[in-house]
C-alpha cells in the first residue's frame, strides 16, 4: 500500500500519521517530492482497513500497490532516480545523458589496466569497468588479482579520472571494494545472494546490479528491493542475455527487458551486450539495440589485445573496434532522444603517485 499526503502537509502531521501506521506493525517509507510525500508501507497492510486510512488528517489517498516490489516501483517513484557516479564531472546516470562504461573483464596488471583506461576515455566511454574479484566457472579458471586489481583500479581513475564499477563477490568483502569503486557490481551469479545484497544495502554507494542467467524481470526487481529495503536506493539494473536454447551467442540478449524495466521502475537500467553476446562481432549491434529500446547506459568489455585476455577475450572489443562503435552511437542515442555523457577531462599526471 501506497500512501500519498496532501500537499504540504505539516511535518506533525506527517509524524503522527507515521507512528499510526507503525503502531498497527507496519514499516514506513518516505519519498518526498515538492509538496507531498509518498508513504510505502512495507509489511503486512492487511491489519490496516484503507477506507479509516483514508480519513487520517492529511492523507490524500491509499493506492494498492499491485506488483511485488515496492521501493524499485514506478508506482511508488514516478520521477526516474539518477544515480551519480562520484566521479568530478559529476556524471550521472538515469537521465538523459547516456553513459558508456567499457574496460577489460579482468584487472590483469598495471600496464594493460592504465593502457585499456585511457584507450576508452580517449574514444568516449565515462566509466571504467574491470573486474579484480572474478566469479568463474571452473575453480581452475584464472581468478583475478583480487585486492591488488582494486589498487590498481584506483590508480587508473588517478590517472584518467574515470569512475570505477567492479564486481563484489563476497559479503566480507563489501567494505574492502566500497573502499576503492564508485559503483559497485553485483554479478549474475549473485542476483539472488539474499546476504551480499543485505551487505550493498546497508552502505551508501551505488550497485550495479546484474540480472542473473535464469531471472526473470520480476526476481530482477525483488533483487533490488532487497537492497533497497537496507537503505541504499542508488540501484543500477543491467541486462546482460539470459540461459535460452540458442548456442550462436554466449546468452540471449533480452531486449525486451529494457522497456518493460523503464515501465516498471524508476531505477537506471544498463546493459552488457558483451557478456549477453559472447562474442565481439555483434556487440556494436546489440548496443544500438540496447539504447534505441531506451537503455540509460552500456557496459562494455574491451582489451587492447583480446587474444590475450585472461577472461572473455572472445567477447572483447580492441580499442580500434571500440572507437568505430563509440563514433556510431550518436544517431541513435539522438534517436532516442539521448545525448552521450561528456568523458570525464583527464587529470594532470602530476596526481599519479
Ligand atoms: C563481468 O562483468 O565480467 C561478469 C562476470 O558479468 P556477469 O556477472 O554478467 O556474468
Ligand atoms: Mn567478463
Amino acid at each position: 500500500v501506497i500512501i500519498i499526503t496532501e500537499a504540504g502537509i505539516s511535518e506533525p502531521t506527517l509524524d503522527a500519521l507515521r507512528d499510526h501506521l507503525e503502531g498497527h506493525g507496519v514499516r514506513t517509507h518516505l519519498s518526498r517530492g515538492t509538496d507531498r510525500v509518498v508513504i510505502g508501507l512495507i509489511g503486512d497492510t492487511s491489519v490496516l482497513d484503507p477506507s479509516t486510512v483514508r480519513a487520517w488528517p492529511g492523507v490524500a489517498s491509499v493506492v494498492p500497490v499491485r506488483t511485488p516490489y515496492r521501493l524499485a516501483s514506478r508506482q511508488f517513484r514516478a520521477a526516474a532516480t539518477l544515480v551519480p557516479l562520484g566521479d568530478a564531472a559529476g556524471t550521472r546516470l538515469g537521465g538523459r545523458d547516456l553513459v558508456v562504461a567499457a574496460g577489460p573483464c579482468s584487472v590483469e596488471g598495471p600496464e594493460m589496466l592504465i593502457e585499456t583506461a585511457r584507450g576508452v576515455q580517449e574514444r568516449g566511454a565515462t566509466m571504467l569497468r574491470g573486474g579484480a574479484f572474478k566469479p568463474r566457472t571452473s575453480p581452475w579458471a584464472w581468478q583475478g588479482l583480487g585486492a591488488e586489481g582494486l589498487a590498481l583500479l584506483a590508480e587508473a581513475r588517478i590517472v584518467t579520472g574515470l569512475p570505477i564499477v567492479t564486481e563484489v563477490m563476497d559479503p566480507r568483502q563489501v567494505d574492502l571494494v566500497a573502499e576503492y569503486a564508485d559503483v559497485l557490481q553485483i554479478g549474475a551469479r549473485n542476483m539472488q545472494n539474499y546476504a551480499l545484497l543485505a551487505e550493498v544495502g546497508r552502505i551508501r554507494r551505488p550497485v550495479l546490479l546484474k540480472r542473473g542467467l535464469s531471472g526473470t524481470i520480476t526476481e530482477l526487481l525483488l533483487a533490488a528491493e532487497h537492497i533497497m529495503a537496507r537503505g541504499n536506493d542508488q540501484v543500477i539494473l543491467c541486462e546482460r542475455g539470459i540461459r535460452t536454447y540458442e548456442t550462436a551467442t554466449r546468452n540471449t540478449f533480452d531486449v525486451a527487458a529494457i522497456p518493460v524495466l523503464k515501465r516498471e521502475t524508476h531505477l537506471p537500467v544498463m546493459v552488457d551486450p558483451s557478456h549477453a553476446a559472447g562474442r565481439a562481432d555483434i556487440v556494436a549491434p546489440l548496443c544500438f539495440a540496447a539504447i534505441a529500446a531506451g537503455a540509460d547506459g552500456l557496459i562494455v568489455e574491451v582489451h587492447p589485445r583480446p587474444a590475450e585476455a585472461k577472461s572473455d577475450g572472445d567477447q572483447s572489443l580492441t580499442l580500434d573496434q571500440f572507437g568505430a562503435m563509440m563514433a556510431m552511437l550518436a544517431p541513435f542515442a539522438e534517436a532516442a532522444g539521448r545525448s552521450l555523457a561528456g568523458s570525464a577531462a583527464p587529470r594532470p599526471s602530476a596526481l599519479v603517485a
